[in-house]
């Protein structure tokens, strides 16, 4: 762990900025872009900076006024703009870079991930296991209400936990923990009675009610059994949805990361957001997109109810446009559709509604259509390359069909098996894609088996769409994956798999340009790339503050780095020192627990992407 920076005031330095403006740094504001006179609110020094501008010019120091970037050069230009009061924080020869913009991040569904709302009970006994929920239930906020754990792995134990486990330690308290891959899970008796589970229970089509010998359920239910007490599980209250936000945005700054795009919200998830971004309590730059749905209905009756965010800063939230989806994941699920089938012969299908393929295409071309012609951008999720072709071929006749919606920069969602031809027209009509370096890490080589070894390594063609001439963005799809850019960063220069081998050495790319598409091609996308996603004075000062070399380091070791500071608008937002409440959720073996977790549900076809 990192011990924090070294943050201090320039206390009693005369330098004022009458000397910074008579020694311009190397890239110093004008008045006008830099806000007011003055000296410096702030002045990382001693960095290695990567502007990531059009020229990823270098620097030493930024300086920082009215959140707003002011100055950007070498260290002893920008220091002479302090004054009394200046606060400096010294980057110890790490690197300096702008906020990082994870570009599809569900902030309700990260934060509901972690304790108290879901509990980890990845654990090697049975002992550990009641432990952990012990705890939950002495720590429960009120009489009766659900535990929730996940990630026990029936391999891990030995034997999946049973209601006469859990009885003894839960209460009056429902308790459900499902297991890391998702295809089973374990209640207790509070939970089998709520849900009306009793030995007479048929088990559901493809589903198991697991029995001891006496002819009673367990609490043990596999696959669609599970149905049964997915049924009576409350949703989350807002109350904690909002404080799971608060934990995610948290974790977040402990990442580097400034700003998000959250894809596929509901429109009560968007009311908390704006009333956050009303009462400064949203300290995370938000784009949204809100979920359209599966037909041109739903769309229609999406946009009738949405009202766009009235009162609220524009940087912090703003809804872009809509999410939508066509169809599922390249995995053992096999629920992408392909042109060319999958090694068992099948092609997967779209999930849009549709008795026929002809019909679904009309109607994902016509739900593109009303989003584009409300003036909105669409981010349409597509994995495989015949759903990729419809969207693709869907975002140009919507463009064609109305041309007062100049620039709507539509996207592809995930775009893993983007063809060159396909990817070639995307970058003529500006059409982005919104890749995911951390899922390739997770999946890696895992896909041979049903895409066969060319495609996947073709998977996630970032060296092709980057020599196209394709805006490509990356980002975590937490909670698919742990937010940690550096992570994708280190796979997408390395194509290295979680379960070994490389997959795909034609598609890596530099750290440089892996860097790109976390920040100033992910601020394209929010068309916001005149105020965020560089160091250039005038730009929001968002800043990440890395322990080490991100650039000239052996990319092995990337994933290691500590981040020693993030700064949000000018704002220290995370010290280096992670908050105990959730410095254990960023524990390596924590992160390992979601990655593994995230790869199950992949192979499942169950990605959060599908409930938008
Ligand atoms: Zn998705
Ligand atoms: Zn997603
Ligand atoms: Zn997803």
């Amino acid at each position: 762990m990192n011990a924090g920076i070294n943050r201090r005031r320039f206390l009693g330095q005369a330098a004022g900025v009458a000397a910074g403006a008579a020694a311009a740094p190397v890239l110093s504001a004008g008045p006008a872009s830099a806000g007011g006179r003055g000296p410096a609110d702030l002045i990382v020094y001693n960095g290695r900076v990567q502007v990531m501008d059009r020229h990823m010019r270098r620097a030493e120091a930024v300086a920082i006024r009215d959140g707003v970037v002011m100055a950007v050069g070498r260290e002893r230009d920008v220091r002479r703009l302090a004054g009394r009061g200046t606060e400096s924080i010294d980057a110890g020869g790490g690197t300096v870079l702008p906020g990082i913009n994870d570009s599809h991040v569900h902030l309700g569904g990260y934060g509901l991930d972690f304790p108290p709302y879901t509990i980890e009970v990845d654990v090697a006994t049975i002992k550990e296991l009641t432990d952990a929920v012990a705890a939950a239930v002495a720590a429960a906020p009120a009489p009766g209400s659900w535990i929730r754990g996940q990630g026990w792995n029936e391999n891990r134990l030995p034997h999946p936990p049973r209601r006469t486990d859990l009885d003894p330690v839960s209460g009056d308290h429902p308790v459900i923990l499902r297991d890391f891959s998702g295809h089973m899970m374990a209640v207790n008796s509070t939970v089998l009675r709520l849900a009306g589970i009793t030995r007479d229970t048929p088990a559901p089509p493809g589903g198991v009610i697991e029995k001891d010998a006496a002819g009673e359920p367990t609490g043990v239910l596999r696959e669609s059994a599970q149905d049964l007490v997915n049924r009576v599980v409350p949703p989350f209250t807002e109350a904690e949805l909002e404080s799971a936000v608060d934990k995610a945005i948290m974790m977040l700054h402990a990442q580097g990361i400034t700003s998000i795009t959250d894809p596929g919200i509901p429109l009560a998830q968007l009311a908390l957001y704006e009333r956050k971004a009303r009462a400064g309590t949203l300290p995370l730059r938000i784009t949204a997109l809100i979920t359209g749905g599966r037909s041109p209905d739903q769309v229609r009756t999406t946009l009738a109810a949405y009202k766009p965010p009235r009162g609220v800063d524009p940087r912090i939230l703003r809804v872009a446009g809509v999410k939508l989806i066509i169809d599922g994941v390249p995995t053992a699920a096999q629920t992408a559709w392909l042109h060319e089938p999958y090694v068992d012969g099948t092609n997967g299908k779209p999930v849009i509604e549709g008795d026929t393929i002809e019909e679904a295409v009309a109607n994902m071309h016509a739900m593109i259509a009303l989003v584009h012609n409300a003036g909105m951008q669409v981010g349409t999720h597509a994995t495989g390359d015949a759903g990729i072709d419809v969207v693709v071929a869907g975002y140009l006749a919507a463009m064609r069909g109305d041309r007062r919606h100049r620039d709507p920069r539509h996207y592809v969602i995930h775009g893993d098996l983007t063809s060159p031809r396909t990817l070639r027209t995307m970058a003529r009509h500006d059409i982005g894609v919104n890749m995911n370096a951390t899922i390739k890490y997770v999946l890696g080589r895992t896909l041979d088996a049903n895409l066969g070894p060319e495609r996947t390594d073709y998977q996630w063609p970032y060296r092709t769409a980057l020599d196209l001439g394709v805006r490509v963005t990356s980002a975590s799809d937490a909670p698919v994956t742990s937010p940690s850019w550096l992570q994708g960063v280190q796979s997408a220069v390395l194509r290295k798999g979680l379960y070994g081998g490389v997959a795909g050495e034609a598609e890596r790319i530099t750290v440089r340009e892996a860097l790109v598409t976390y920040t100033r091609t992910s601020a394209w996308q929010d068309h916001a790339e005149r105020w965020k996603g560089t160091l250039e004075p005038g730009m929001t000062g968002d800043v990440c503050v890395v322990d080490g070399d991100v650039v000239g380091a052996d990319p092995e070791t990337l994933v290691g780095m500590p981040i020693a500071a993030t700064i949000l608008g000018g704002r220290v937002v995370y010290d280096g020192k992670p908050d105990p409440a959730t410095a254990n959720a960023m524990a390596p073996a924590a992160v390992k627990s979601r990655n593994a977790r995230g790869a199950a549900c992949l192979q499942r076809g169950a990605c959060c992407c599908k409930r938008a």
